[in-house]
């Protein structure tokens, strides 16, 4: 075995084939693979041209004479907004539901096409009302109310870009990304409900004005909260004042199709954000495809749900783009899982009847953490379709949200892909792949994708190394924005003409992938370079523990030791004590994984540091365990976590 390579020791046999009923009526075929290999541009330009709707059709399918700048369908025209709203309505599908919205404190408003279409036709004509046109950067700092979206869409029928900044960020982190988008616009809110209080959107908005985002000349305020704000006459407006005497009737135009549909900024996990552009045929057609086929989806029928707020790409490609894009019926919710009760997200499910469900594992684990009691109280025999996404998944949570929300019936599609890819990349697709817990599977079709050692050779089966990418896809990133070359060396240096994901995989005796967490998360432990994945899989499989977070601090004889943080089941906790807990688990990994990766220490704690995305900060729990000062902390949600886990620790 090469040294650089990443050693898997975790061994996991479960599968899942899918059930004969089920295939017999899936949109997705394993057909769809042999017709991508045997011609993998016709595949995308069949989908595009399927899929969507061209104001002027292409003829041109990938333009690839000035790598790693991509152009997709580039001579075609085409209006985004018209793809996930009047084409609908055209089609006679106007009184479908497209938005169930559910507002934290129990408020819910049902939206048709229709009345979307009507919506985001009038907010076109107050943003271009307010001097937006195409290439303007519009700035969004919103609850996730309907609004949200409708102000995306209207951003895209002008063919301006949109940024969308999560609204837990601070007012900080909104100035730094209006400044480097230089912005003329930003959409917020009086505030919303979050934890069952109002979180003043607004100020934090005035905040960021106060000091800098000089590129702004108005702020455009939704009413959500009804909460006191401050008001700077001439440039504060509000929303519905502007909305209520707009023209009601808006064209949408076409426009190229690699015209900007907007700018991302990246969750800040492993360092500085960097603002991820994408553009709008390519990116819709990977979109609306992935979402069709790899959630099944049946657009009379289905109830949707992404768990995903509209600041993550997740937000953008499965709760706006890809669903509207596809005349999908979709719930949207404003607030956290557990308020006002521990079963509001399973209380949801049966309300609306949702058939297809999106979240993360973040979220799979903290209900596993309080356990199945609470699920198990609500109707989810609707759900045929749970989808995850955001890190590896445990094969363990996997198995349980399979058994507790699944019913043990429903097919899991464990999806890969990154802000930087649009959309899904590596994926199951029900109906078609025999499951296995905690692997993402295969390259969906179109997509390829291989793992390579540190020279840029193929590890081959049974074998970890670097995920890259190899062709060019139709919703890739198109660069970052204003810093063409940070593109070019963040991820098409390491591997001559090859996209570099930063996350580390494996391959099984299938070539199935395995993604092993981020690159620069795998420790070495004398001499073996060890995934932290895995170990904390193997932890979590331990009936004492819903979470875990495993880091290699600095050691003088191994290079690297194992260190393991974890969180104990609430039914679990009490029943040992700490220092039971960690002989029990430092035994558990010694015998599920090997003797290499028994941790030298386990703490047990009550909180992990998290991104806003609920993304494990494993390199703060490394500062921690080194002893070193904590790096940036500007994206964790609560910086009084790191402090009760370093006073723990010493
Ligand atoms: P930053 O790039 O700023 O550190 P981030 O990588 O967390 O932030 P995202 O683009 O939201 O921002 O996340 C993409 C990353 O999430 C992937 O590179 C991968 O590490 C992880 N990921 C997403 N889905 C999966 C999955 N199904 N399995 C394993 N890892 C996943
Ligand atoms: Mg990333």
């Amino acid at each position: 075995m090469s040294s650089t390579s990443i050693d898997s020791l975790l061994h996991e046999n479960r599968r899942f084939a899918p059930e004969p009923a089920f295939t017999a009526q899936a949109n997705a075929t394993a057909e769809l693979y042999e017709e991508a290999k045997a011609d993998r541009l016709r595949f995308w330009a069949r989908q595009a041209s399927e899929l969507l709707s061209w104001h002027t059709p292409f003829t041109q399918t990938l333009d690839w004479s000035n790598p790693p700048f991509a152009r997709w369908f580039h001579d075609g025209r085409i209006n985004v907004a018209y793809n996930c709203l009047d084409r609908h309505v055209e089609a006679g599908n106007g009184d479908r539901v497209a938005l169930y919205f559910e507002g934290e404190p129990g408020d819910s408003r049902a939206i048709t096409y229709a009345e979307l279409t009507a919506e985001v036709k009038k907010a076109a004509n107050v943003l271009a009302g307010l001097g937006i046109g195409q290439g303007d950067r519009v700035a969004l700092y919103m609850p996730m109310i309907p609004e949200a979206v409708i102000a995306m869409l209207a951003i895209a029928r002008l063919g301006a870009i949109h940024s969308v900044v999560f609204g837990g960020f601070a007012a900080e982190s909104l100035r730094a990304r209006i400044d480097d988008a230089e912005a003329k616009l930003v959409i917020t809110a009086d505030g919303g409900y979050r934890k069952g209080t109002v979180f003043n959107l607004k100020n934090a908005v005035d905040a960021a004005l106060a000091s800098g985002a000089e590129s702004i000349q108005n702020v455009l305020v939704v009413r959500r909260g009804e909460n006191e704000v401050d008001w700077s006459e001439g440039r504060d407006l509000w929303w519905h004042e502007l909305m209520a005497e707009a023209e009601p009737e808006h064209e949408a135009e076409g426009f190229e199709a690699e015209n900007p549909l907007f700018i991302l900024y990246t969750s800040g996990t492993t360092g500085k954000p960097k603002g991820i552009l994408h553009t709008s045929g390519g990116y819709l057609t990977q979109a609306a495809f992935t979402h069709k086929n790899v959630f099944d989806l049946k657009p009379e029928s289905d109830v949707y749900w992404c768990t995903a707020d509209v600041g993550w790409i997740t937000g953008h490609s499965y709760v706006v783009y890809g669903p509207l894009a596809n005349g999908a019926t979709q719930v949207i919710y404003e607030g956290t899982p557990d308020t006002p009760h521990p079963g509001r997200w399973w209380e949801i499910i049966e309300k609306y009847g949702v058939t297809l469900f999106y979240t993360a594992p973040t979220a799979i684990r903290s209900f596993m953490k309080i356990g199945r009691e609470v699920p198990n109280q609500y109707n989810l025999a609707t759900l045929r379709v749970l989808g995850s996404v955001g890190e590896p998944i445990n094969p363990e949570a996997w198995v349980w949200y399979r058994q507790v929300i699944g019913g043990g019936r429903t097919p899991i599609v464990d999806t890969w892909w990154q802000t930087e890819t649009g959309a899904m990349m590596i994926s199951a697709l029900p109906g078609v792949t025999t499951a296995k817990p905690g692997s993402a599977q295969v390259p969906l079709p179109g997509i390829s994708v291989d793992v390579l050692d540190e020279q840029g050779a193929h590890v081959g089966k049974e074998a970890g190394g670097l995920l890259v990418v190899t062709e060019p896809w139709p919703s890739m990133l198109r660069g970052i924005w204003g810093d063409d070359q940070r593109f070019v060396d963040t991820y098409w240096s390491a591997f001559e003409g090859k996209y570099f994901a930063g996350d580390g995989a494996h391959l099984d005796e299938d070539g199935d992938v395995w993604l092993l967490g981020r690159v620069d998360d795998v420790m070495n432990v004398s001499g073996h370079r060890l995934s932290t994945m895995e170990i904390e899989s193997a932890l979590v499989s331990h009936e004492l523990v819903a979470e875990a977070a495993v880091v290699g601090a600095n050691d003088e004889t191994t290079g690297q030791a194992v260190v393991a943080f974890v969180i104990l089941r609430q039914r679990m906790v009490g029943s040992v004590t700490d220092e039971e807990a960690e002989a029990q688990l430092r035994a558990h990994v010694a015998e599920q994984i090997g003797a290499i990766a028994r941790p030298r220490k386990v703490f047990i704690v009550a909180e992990l540091p998290k991104t806003r995305s609920g993304k494990i900060m494993r390199r703060l729990l490394r500062d921690i365990a080194e002893g070193r000062e904590v790096g940036d902390t500007t994206t964790l949600t609560d910086t009084n976590v790191v402090a009760s886990i370093s006073a723990s620790f010493r």
